[in-house]
């Protein structure tokens, strides 16, 4: 009905919802978005797993609340809710200031410059409080593509509800009166599992490029049918994430990676046209053939963490991204003579600053990528002192995973992984054990005779693919792989 009058009184021009621009840079958006009135679910029909929702995303309501505010939950925690997920985090919305609501708690801070919005800590768990928005209907400074530089209005409910992105993300949850006050026809999309753009999804697209990304994530995670006509432009508009901020494409990056179906959002990436020239590390994913099995591996195995509720290092995770890379840069880099370790190095670097151009990874990232990287070549020294003092390194575990990986995606052999796994779990005699066994078939398998007369030169032994390094290095295609627990 609602959706039938607003269509009712500002299409009837026929006249779709356009951006029109005037020469200072600036949108002005026609507020067909603007719903006065909520439809607000009871408890009997948003059903609502009481159980799922944080205590503190509550009490911040209700110290809000008491004191005459309007505060609710609102947003992906509502959505999830209704999903019967629990959310992975709240946001509260209020009428409230920031200033009034720093005051209303022990433990709260402000932040953010261009739009302030509060942090409300209780222990581990922050609550991200925000005021309303208002949906600015003079003008709002874009840049010369579209997109909104500055929102920094604050407003009314139902404006703030205009600004949010995709029906089902607007709705507001009040824990008091336990009412869903839904703006935007949110509650049907989930109940019919549609994901829809509020307002013209091709000028909310222009205003913040991120919504395509967040439309696609959305869509993998929760299982949701993406709305054909929310769908449609993005193929024709995918150009426009080039104007967004690197940092803001590493965190959508990021969030798309962890949300447990990271193959998925990768694959709905390039389904809808966006990886290719608009998100660098995409195409380099997409198209690097001879990586495919180690990356497919990788993000499996990060979907799996994320289901199993176990951290994610990031780190981790964008150095899996780019070794497909790095491997063939640095084994290039060896073919033309340069020596193995400082070859890496500089891969690593050329690499790591190729990439921070793009998508600005922080550099405390980057110093893990660098780490798990720059240790592969060390396993392959597994003599003498440097084994013991390996394990002790604070990264160690993060990079025999890695190393792990590698194996599994056939790039080395497994041998050299179990024996440094067996190494790192085991008491010093089977420490000095395994050492043995290695010092063993070196001195078996390295036999050079025209180097240094030796007393036993009769049977030669097959050199072990897991302590030549040119064969652990060298890309999947030519290894002879064995994975069989040999240690
Ligand atoms: P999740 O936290 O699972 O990634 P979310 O929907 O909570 O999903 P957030 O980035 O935490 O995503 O944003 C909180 C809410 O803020 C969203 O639900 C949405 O209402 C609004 N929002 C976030 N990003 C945008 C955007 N780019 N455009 C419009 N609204 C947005
Ligand atoms: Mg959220």
């Amino acid at each position: 009905m609602i959706r039938q009058f607003i269509k009712h009184i500002f299409l009837k021009k026929k006249t779709p919802f356009t951006l029109n621009k005037n020469s200072s840079n600036t949108t002005v958006i026609q507020p067909s978005q603007l719903v006065k009135k909520p439809t607000i679910w009871g408890k009997s029909s948003h059903q609502i797993d009481q159980k799922l929702l944080s205590h503190n995303a509550v009490n911040v309501c209700q110290v809000l609340q008491k004191k005459g505010f309007q505060a609710f939950i609102v947003g992906g925690a509502v959505r999830d809710l209704l999903l019967g997920k629990r959310p992975k985090d709240f946001d509260v919305a209020t009428d409230a200031k920031p200033e009034q609501i720093r005051q209303a708690f022990r433990r709260a801070r402000i932040i953010g410059r261009r739009f302030q919005i509060v942090h409300v800590m209780f222990g581990a768990e922050t609550i991200e409080v925000s005021t309303f928005r208002a949906f600015n209907q003079i003008g709002a400074e874009t840049d010369e593509h579209g997109r909104v530089l500055r929102d920094n209005v604050f407003g009314k409910q139902n404006e703030d509800g205009a600004r949010r992105d995709f029906t089902i993300n607007a709705m507001y949850y009040d824990p008091k009166t336990e009412t869903v006050w839904d703006y935007h026809h949110g509650m049907e999309d989930i109940q019919a599992g549609v994901l829809r753009m509020i307002g013209d999804p091709g000028t909310r697209y222009r205003e913040d490029p991120v919504r395509m990304l967040r439309a696609i994530r959305f869509a993998n995670k929760l299982q949701l049918k993406i709305d054909p006509a929310t769908l449609e432009p993005i193929a024709k508009m995918a150009s426009l994430i080039q104007n967004v901020p690197a940092a803001r494409l590493f965190d959508e990056m990021t969030k798309l990676l962890s949300s447990g179906q990271a193959m998925a959002c990768i694959q709905g990436l390039r389904q809808a046209g966006l990886h290719q020239g608009t998100f660098p590390l995409l195409d380099l994913i997409l198209n690097h053939k001879q990586g495919q099995p180690f990356l497919i591996e990788a993000l499996r195995r990060t979907d799996e963490r994320v289901h199993d509720d176990k951290p994610l290092s990031l780190g981790f995770l964008f150095a899996c991204l780019l070794w497909p890379l790095t491997l063939e840069r640095w084994e290039k880099k060896q073919e033309s003579n340069s020596q193995k370790f400082p070859a890496l190095l500089e891969t690593i670097d050329e690499l790591i600053y190729e990439q921070s151009q793009q998508l600005s990874i922080p550099k405390r990232i980057t110093a893990d990528m660098r780490e798990i990287w720059a240790f592969q070549p060390r396993f392959e020294k597994r003599n003498g002192t440097q084994p013991f003092r390996m394990i002790e390194h604070p990264r160690f575990r993060a990079c025999l995973d890695f190393l792990e990986l590698r194996t599994f995606a056939k790039e080395i052999d497994s041998e050299l992984a179990n024996w440094w796994r067996l190494f790192y779990d085991g008491d010093n005699t089977t420490r000095t054990r395994l050492q043995a066994e290695v010092k063993d078939s070196q001195t078996n398998g390295k036999k050079k005779p025209n180097k240094r007369k030796r007393k036993n030169n009769s049977t030669r032994q097959p050199q072990n693919a897991a302590t030549n390094s040119q064969a652990n290095l060298s890309s999947s295609t030519n290894t002879t792989n064995n994975h069989d627990d040999e240690s």
